[in-house]
C-alpha cells in the first residue's frame, strides 16, 4: 500500500506519553525556560483517549517529588486529598490475615496520599497547559524517526482508516510526523517503542534487568 505524505509538525522537545515522568519532564522544562526568558516548544503525546484514561493504578503516593516541582501544588488543587493515616503490615495465609507486630520501616507511609494516578495526571497535564505545552491525547505515537545520521529525530503516528485487508478504507488519514531537537520516551514500563531503541541502540546490554 502506498503511503500518502505525511504533515509534519516542528518542536523543540517531543514527549511520547503523558504519564507521571513525561508530564514532569515537560513541566520542568517549560519553567526552566520561562525563567531563563526563553521561548520553548513542548509537545506531549498521549495514547489514551484522554490524559490518564490509561493509567488505571490507585496508588500510595509518596509527595517528595512533587513538592520539588510544584511546591504550591495543594493551592494549586492537586488531587492529593487523603493522607495515609495508618500502616498494617499483614502475612496473608490461605485463610488468615497476620498482622505482624512492627512495620518495617521502607513500608511506613507517614506523610504520603492515597491517590488516583489518573486523576494526578489529568491535574498535572493541566499545570503543564497552564505553562504552554502541547498535549494531544489520542496520538499514539507508532514510529521512531531517524535522521541521515542515525539520530532520533521524532516520532510519527500511526496510519488511521487501514482495512483488516491492510489497504486505505474510505476514513483513511495518514499519520504525523512530529519532529524535535530533542525525543523524550516515557511510555512507561515495556514501552513499545523504547523497545526499539533498546535493541537499536544497545541499551540494555550489560545492565541489571531490573
Ligand atoms: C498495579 C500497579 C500499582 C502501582 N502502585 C503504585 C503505588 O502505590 N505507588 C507508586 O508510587 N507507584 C505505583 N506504581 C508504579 C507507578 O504506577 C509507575 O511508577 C508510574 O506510573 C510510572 O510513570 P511513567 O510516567 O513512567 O509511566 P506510565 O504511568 O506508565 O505512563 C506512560 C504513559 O505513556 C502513554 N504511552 C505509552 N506508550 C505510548 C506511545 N507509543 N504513544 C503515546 N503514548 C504512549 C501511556 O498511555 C501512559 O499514559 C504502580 C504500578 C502498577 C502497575
Amino acid at each position: 500500500m502506498a503511503r500518502d505524505p505525511r504533515e509534519v509538525m516542528e518542536y523543540d522537545v517531543l514527549v511520547v506519553g503523558a504519564g507521571p515522568s513525561g508530564l514532569s519532564a515537560a513541566i520542568r522544562l517549560k519553567q526552566l525556560a520561562n525563567e531563563a526568558g526563553q521561548e520553548l516548544s513542548v509537545c506531549v503525546v498521549e495514547k489514551g483517549s484522554e490524559v490518564g484514561a490509561h493509567l488505571l493504578s490507585g496508588a500510595v503516593f509518596e509527595p517528595h517529588a512533587l513538592d520539588e516541582l510544584i511546591p504550591d501544588w495543594k493551592d494549586k488543587g492537586a488531587p492529593l486529598t487523603t493522607p495515609a493515616r495508618e500502616d498494617r503490615f499483614l502475612y496473608l495465609t490461605e485463610t488468615k490475615a497476620l498482622k505482624s507486630p512492627f512495620t518495617p520501616p521502607q513500608m511506613h507511609n507517614h506523610g504520603n496520599y492515597i491517590i488516583s494516578l489518573g486523576n494526578l495526571a489529568r491535574w498535572m497535564a493541566g499545570q503543564a497547559e497552564e505553562l504552554g505545552v502541547e498535549i494531544y491525547p489520542g496520538f499514539a505515537a507508532a514510529e521512531v524517526l531517524y535522521d541521515d545520521g542515525g539520530a532520533v529525530k521524532g516520532v510519527a503516528t500511526g496510519d488511521m482508516g487501514i482495512g483488516k485487508d491492510g489497504e486505505k478504507t474510505a476514513n483513511y488519514t495518514p499519520g504525523m510526523e512530529l519532529h524535535a531537537k530533542q525525543t523524550i520516551f516515557a511510555e512507561g514500563c515495556r514501552g513499545s517503542l523504547t523497545k526499539t531503541l533498546f535493541e537499536r541502540f544497545n541499551l540494555r546490554d550489560g545492565v541489571d534487568p531490573q
